[in-house]
């Protein structure tokens, strides 16, 4: 899977299904260089051909966030990123980073909206009858996920699985702060015309014990952009979630594939429709 590529002055250490990690060579500089790659993922499988363009897009959504919410303490580090990855990388802190996903729903869909209609709950919590698949939920929920080893799935995790994995203060800080985080988020989204459904932060620990945020932060890989007025006035399911993020991809596959072996590799109209929905993300947001 890793396409990692040669950085002078950086040593490749870890590929994730999206992004490669590189340490400095220099020993005293304890940063890491996140590369943001064009890979798309998608039910833990990385597909293949890529979305171009992909990296860049990615690392600026991230990057306008981070400086959007900036007073939630975050692992951007201070420096020069190299040539070669201009655009597509940003310095981090190497954290400890927790293993949860910290997902936040404002609005019922995907697996949320599986387990509903299998059991009227979401990781556990209860909600109340007759909710419709895209539907507003009372109040944002936390639902967590654990972070699985690669090449394992991500489950959904109840809020005392959290509190097991790393004591019952992170996992309340955990939360408080995913939801607090996903509220303002949300707010800047909305006076932009856009639904935030939902989204994932990870975190990790810093050497002094602080918390903060890390990895991306709301990008269309990491949360679910809907357009508020299509939502409003969509009269089906389908048309109420016209998205700006990876759904097309998840749709595509759902549809094409059992699952079993290798998936099948993206057409080029699904190629280009990702791309074209995760540039007009940002010139939404950003216009
Ligand atoms: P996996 O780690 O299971 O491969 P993933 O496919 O989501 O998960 P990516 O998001 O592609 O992985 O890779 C990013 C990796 O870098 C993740 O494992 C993430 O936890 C880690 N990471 C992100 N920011 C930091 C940081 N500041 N310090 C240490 N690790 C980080
Ligand atoms: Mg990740």
């Amino acid at each position: 899977m890793s396409e990692a590529q040669s950085i002078p002055g950086w040593r490749h250490i870890y590929s994730g299904k999206v992004r490669d990690l590189y340490a400095s060579e220099d020993p005293s500089d304890t940063r890491l260089l996140v590369v943001a790659s064009d890979r798309v993922s998608a039910f833990d499988f990385v597909l293949s051909p890529g979305i171009p363009q992909k990296g860049e897009l990615l690392t600026t959504l991230s990057t306008w966030w981070f400086e959007k919410l900036d007073d939630v303490p975050n692992h951007i580090a201070e420096g020069e990123i190299p040539d070669a990855v201009a655009g597509r990388a940003m310095l981090a802190m190497a954290l400890d980073m927790l293993p949860i996903e910290c997902v936040v729903r404002g609005y019922i869909t995907g697996s949320g909206w599986a387990e509903y209609v299998e059991s009227g709950t979401v990781c556990g919590i209860p909600l109340p009858a007759g909710l419709k698949n895209g539907d507003r939920l009372p109040e944002p929920l936390f639902t967590p996920a654990y972070k699985a080893p690669m090449g394992e799935h991500d489950e959904n995790i109840t809020f005392e699985r959290v509190v097991e994995l790393v004591g019952a203060e992170r996992a309340a800080q955990l939360r408080d702060v995913s939801l607090d985080t996903y509220r303002r988020a949300a707010e800047i989204a909305e006076s932009h015309g856009l639904i935030l459904a939902d989204t994932k932060f990870e975190f990790g620990v810093d050497a002094d014990g602080v918390l903060r945020l890390a990895d991306e932060v709301l990008t269309s890989d990491s949360s679910r952009y809907w357009d508020a007025e299509t939502w409003r006035t969509g009269a089906t399911p389908e048309a109420r979630m016209a998205s700006f993020d990876k759904q097309i991809v998840r749709d595509w596959l759902a549809a094409n594939w059992d699952k079993q072996g290798e998936p099948p590799a993206l057409p080029t109209d699904i190629v280009e429709r990702t791309a074209d929905r995760y540039r007009e993300l940002i010139d939404r947001l950003k216009g």
